[in-house]
């Protein structure tokens, strides 16, 4: 995982903007989060070796059992976000950091926790290199992070059995949670909008497949 060298040149980036087309074809309207898209080098997030795996439509092993989203699936997770420049958002399955990368795109800022040390200590190592600065933790998501909260937008990249109570909590008044809820194998996703302190509103969206939320409000351990 990772490039040895970042170097983006015109043979990548005009496999970018194909890679964007794909994803615009498949029903991606937000014009941000497209171009978002095309601004991060998704191939700094693989082995030279692998380049032509990096622009394709696709999820892709990472190491230690986990994946890289499918860039269709982080395009759709972020337009249902609906981030604003300057948003504190709480990424919950940091893995790469392809995602927190085009958050930060947005103008957000970005707070981001991995359940696995080893996949913590790269992406936390990586990211800055490729120009990319957020918060990495280390720990369960599942039970939000209560000394970053509240959060504009908690967006999570792992499926949930559940809609976990914390992360309701953790959200401020007009905040935006996304996150898929199902069973292990497939979940719908779900956009919560917190309305009033004691009031949400919950829309449910296609399926998707995504690895399970680990911890104590996911799969446990
Ligand atoms: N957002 C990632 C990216 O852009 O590459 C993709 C994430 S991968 C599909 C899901 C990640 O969630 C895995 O790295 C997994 O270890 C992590 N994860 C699972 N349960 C977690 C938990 N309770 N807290 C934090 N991370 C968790």
């Amino acid at each position: 995982m990772f490039a040895a060298v970042f170097e983006d040149n015109y043979r990548t980036k005009g496999l970018r903007r194909n890679l964007v087309k794909q994803i615009e074809n498949k029903g991606i309207r937000d014009t941000r989060v497209l171009e978002a898209i095309n601004n991060v080098p998704r191939h700094y997030f693989f082995d030279q070796a692998l380049l032509e795996h990096a622009y394709q439509d696709k999820a892709f092993p990472i190491g230690e059992g986990q994946t890289i989203s499918q860039p269709y699936t982080v395009a759709f997770q972020t337009e249902l976000l609906e981030v604003e420049p300057g948003n504190k958002i709480l990424e919950i399955g940091t893995g790469s950091g392809y995602q927190a990368c085009i958050l930060l795109e947005l103008g957000a800022k970005v707070i981001t926790i991995e359940y696995q040390k080893k996949l913590y200590e790269q992406t936390r190592k990586v990211l800055p290199k490729m120009g990319y600065n957020a918060t990495f933790l280390q720990g369960d998501g599942s039970q939000g992070v209560p000394r970053h909260a509240p959060f504009d937008r908690i967006i999570v990249t792992a499926g949930a059995p559940i809609v976990p109570k914390p992360l309701i909590e953790q959200l401020k008044v007009g905040g935006i949670l996304v996150i898929p809820v199902g069973d292990n194998q497939r979940q719908k996703m779900v956009k919560v909008k917190k309305i009033e302190e004691n009031k949400i509103s919950k829309k449910e969206y296609d399926l998707f497949s995504f690895v399970p939320l680990k911890g104590k409000h996911g799969w446990g351990n």
